[in-house]
């Protein structure tokens, strides 16, 4: 490729990241799209960088074999998968990876292959076993997987989300649709739950010094005392979000304890959430690197130091109670163990604050 045709390739892929952000396959930072260069290298989104704030200049060359690249922008931490896929499958051109709701949902059944249709068309979806994201074991399972299913264009990772191939991008994003399509007529199928999913807002609030910001006058004195009590034992906290989804609300009708079925959950929400039977355990229940509180029967507050990590959390827990409905309805799921929280958690937390320093 001429520097041209380069330029050409980045603009592309941003462009593919704009419709799949659209159609609601991307959100936020999660995910990311790369495509081939030559037989050498690909190129791929940055780590950390919203779709919508994506430039040519960030999307990074990286050399599929010693992963080495140039630049200033750092490729995503998922690069050795992407790698992966081009290295082992010579025909594929263009890969999409996502962390889309219901093929990720799926992805938490402890499963290893997910059967469903589309279009009248038998469709089995693969399912690489779980490793942690950005490891050598997760390139590896990964590969095996796609080596295992040499014609499958599309595999779920699980407990993470999916990788998609194509040829070209028309293909990669054809196979992401289908499989979010097959992945819910699976659910609907095995686990009886035809959900809906996205946040729905109930009662949020701000801090704004020492006062606390209700959106709503008619916030109740009962959904106040929770806010109250949240910003008094979370200093960090600065924006409450309640979150309603139907999913949500399906969770916090009985008391259990959560625990993280997928990765983005553990590393945003914290390694295990409780939810109580009464009113009184709420506040029991507010703590620290934990950022979501459950209320009985109404939801989750769901918190944040800005408004937007506040609904990056809402968003997770959403997509995090559909997975949770699935392996109780299913009987049997894929739980991520104490130790691989504890250490996503705190690696995310980590880097997380780093970046806050440098933007500040
Ligand atoms: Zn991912």
């Amino acid at each position: 490729m001429n520097q041209n045709e380069l330029l050409d390739a980045k603009k592309h892929i941003i462009r593919i990241s704009r419709d799949l952000h659209e159609i609601g396959l991307l959100v936020r930072t999660w995910g990311n799209i790369s495509s081939r260069v030559d037989d050498d290298h690909m190129l791929i989104t940055p780590s950390g960088i919203k779709y919508e704030d994506l430039t040519p200049e960030m999307i990074v060359q990286v050399n599929i074999n010693d992963f080495s690249y140039e630049g200033d922008y750092k490729p995503s931490s998922e690069l050795k998968v992407h790698a992966a896929a081009y290295r082992i499958r010579k025909d594929c051109g263009f890969i999409v990876h996502t962390h889309q709701v219901f093929a990720t949902c799926a992805g938490t059944l402890g499963i290893k292959k997910v059967f469903s249709y589309f279009d009248d068309e038998d469709v089995t979806i693969p399912v690489a076993p779980y490793a942690m994201p950005g490891t050598d074991k997760l390139a590896e399972n990964v590969s095996r997987t796609l080596k295992k299913y040499s014609n499958a264009n599309g595999i779920i990772m699980a407990n993470h989300g999916t990788l998609c191939l194509g040829s070209n991008s028309n293909e990669a994003v054809f196979q992401a649709e289908m499989m979010e399509s097959a992945c819910n007529d699976f659910l609907i199928d095995v686990c009886k739950m035809d959900m809906t999913h996205g946040v729905e807002y109930g009662y949020n609030s701000r801090r704004e010094g020492d006062t606390i910001v209700y959106d709503q006058p008619d916030t109740p004195e009962r959904v106040k005392r929770i806010h109250e009590q949240i910003y008094g034992k979370r200093p960090d906290v600065k924006f409450i979000k309640h979150n309603k989804s139907e999913a949500a609300l399906m969770v916090s009708r009985r008391a259990n304890h959560m625990k993280p079925l997928l990765d983005d959950f553990a590393q945003l929400i914290g390694v295990g959430v409780k939810i109580p039977s009464n009113e009184g355990e709420i506040y029991y229940n507010i703590k620290k690197n934990v950022n979501v509180v459950f209320a009985p029967n109404d939801g989750a507050y769901c918190v944040g130091s800005t408004e937007d990590d506040a609904e990056a959390v809402a968003m997770v827990l959403d997509k995090g109670c559909i997975a949770y409905i699935a392996v109780m309805r299913n009987g049997e799921g894929h739980y991520l163990s104490l130790f691989e929280c504890i250490k996503m958690n705190r690696h995310y937390r980590k880097s997380y604050s780093k970046l806050a320093d440098i933007e500040k």
